[in-house]
């Protein structure tokens, strides 16, 4: 029996394990593990829930995974008594080890594992506003997979790695939004030599984001009441709810969907726009707390995708303003003790005001996903170097796609590329 299939949640038809679409409908494809109890592993990193992940085989070297404790500060300060953190990122104190610092890590690793077990040897192109490509470049230093990076120039500062051989990887920068370096990408992808990494229709994206509540449930013992993230494309939202499907069915955990609190940060919102129907004004990204979480095209009503995970989950979305954000990231630093990063401070927000608002119980059980930290933390244990930048095109140049083909022939062509 296979280890897995893949499946679409809406024509019920297995796929190919490595399609995006299904030919029938527009339903983001889903895995179905044989294994219905998972069981942890004692391999490195994320590859502890190898058991629900599309892979087979593991990459050894440079995986971290969350970590979930019980919060005694924060939990304290909102009044509640059963806060769970599940801490993605560096705090080796906690045993968190992800050395990128954000949740993004927990795709780039069965991404690429699945690429290597598919012998593929085309490059890879991934877009990003600076926490993606910091992960997919960090494993493509490990496993030298070519990798071409499509950044935002207002991002380049987030593409960094604490490794040293980063020959595998082009790095070129937009100058224009993280939407404008998506389109660049796709454009790019297209061509025979280019591989997509798929985005939110990759079950090993959601699946390694899944490992979230994995976590969560395997150190708790059970499904909780509510589960908050921050929030730009939702896809750790849609890995959460059908994380939970899993659980559910696993047996051992109780019988309780969690409540999705997705969290948005105003002006640029577009999840919120399209679940609350309120309009927003405002100048993206430049005036978000944090960039990261602007996704101008989330996958909100595709079958499966954010709608779905709402409704299934009788979940909802908060518009976050900056300054609540800026209060949140203060108060859960001072009180957990750890640095994280501006988009986890969105859903500290959101736990701020639900709790307020009286849609969380004192006593209820609840899963705070920070999706970044310490990266202070880190700083002062590794060094980390800046990914050199191969070429910067603008997006009004009509021949910015033939710039960006001749560099990456030109990269790699040398050194055996
Ligand atoms: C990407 C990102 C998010 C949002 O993730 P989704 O894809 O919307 O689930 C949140 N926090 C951080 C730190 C991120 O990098």
């Amino acid at each position: 029996m296979n280890k897995y299939v893949v499946k679409c949640p809406e024509c019920g038809q297995v796929r190919d394990p490595y399609a995006l679409h299904c030919p029938n409908d527009d339903a983001l494809l889903r895995t179905e593990y044989s294994k219905k109890q998972i069981e942890p592993t004692d391999m490195p990193g994320i590859w502890r829930y190898y058991d629900w992940l599309p892979v087979n085989g593991i990459i050894e070297e440079g995986s971290g995974r969350p970590v979930t404790y019980k919060s005694e500060g924060f939990a304290k300060e909102l009044g509640v008594k059963d806060l769970n953190i599940t801490f993605n990122g560096y705090w080796p104190e906690k045993e968190a080890f992800i050395r990128t610092c954000s949740f993004k890590d927990l795709e780039s690793f069965p991404t690429m594992q699945r690429l290597i077990e598919n012998n593929e040897d085309r490059i890879m192109v991934v877009a990003s506003a600076g926490n993606t490509a910091r992960a997919f470049a960090h494993v493509a230093s490990i496993t030298g997979q070519k990798l071409l990076l499509i950044v935002p120039k207002n991002s380049t500062h987030r593409v960094w790695t604490t490794n040293d051989d980063t020959s595998s990887i082009c790095t070129v920068t937009v100058d224009g939004d993280y939407y404008q370096a998506i389109v660049m990408a796709e454009k790019i992808a297209s061509r025979d030599e280019f591989v997509s990494e798929g985005g939110a229709r990759n079950i090993a994206r959601r699946d390694g984001m899944g490992t979230v509540m994995l976590d969560a449930v395997l150190t708790t013992g059970s499904l909780p009441q509510h589960y908050f993230q921050a929030v730009g494309s939702g896809t750790g939202g849609i890995s959460a709810w059908e994380a939970s499907m899993r659980l559910i069915e696993d047996g051992r955990f109780g019988d309780n969907m969690p409540r999705l609190h997705l969290a948005q940060n105003l002006p640029c919102a577009p999840l919120y726009s399209l679940w609350t129907g309120i309009e927003l004004t405002g100048r993206c990204p430049e005036e978000m707390h944090d960039d990261v979480l602007y996704n101008r095209k989330p996958p909100y009503s595709a079958s499966g995708g954010v709608k779905d995970a709402l409704d299934d989950t009788n979940g909802m979305i908060y518009g976050i303003t900056n300054k609540e954000a800026e209060a949140a990231q203060k108060l859960f630093e001072q009180s957990e003790g750890i640095d994280i990063l501006p988009a986890p401070a969105v859903a500290c927000a959101a736990l701020i005001r639900a709790v307020d608002a009286g849609e969380v119980k004192p006593d209820e059980q609840i899963v705070l996903n920070i999706t970044g930290g310490g990266l202070k933390r880190l700083q002062e244990a590794l060094s980390t170097k800046q990914l050199g930048v191969d070429l910067t095109v603008s997006q009004t140049d009509p021949d910015a796609e033939k710039k960006i083909l001749e560099k990456v022939s030109e990269l790699f062509s040398k050194g055996g590329y």
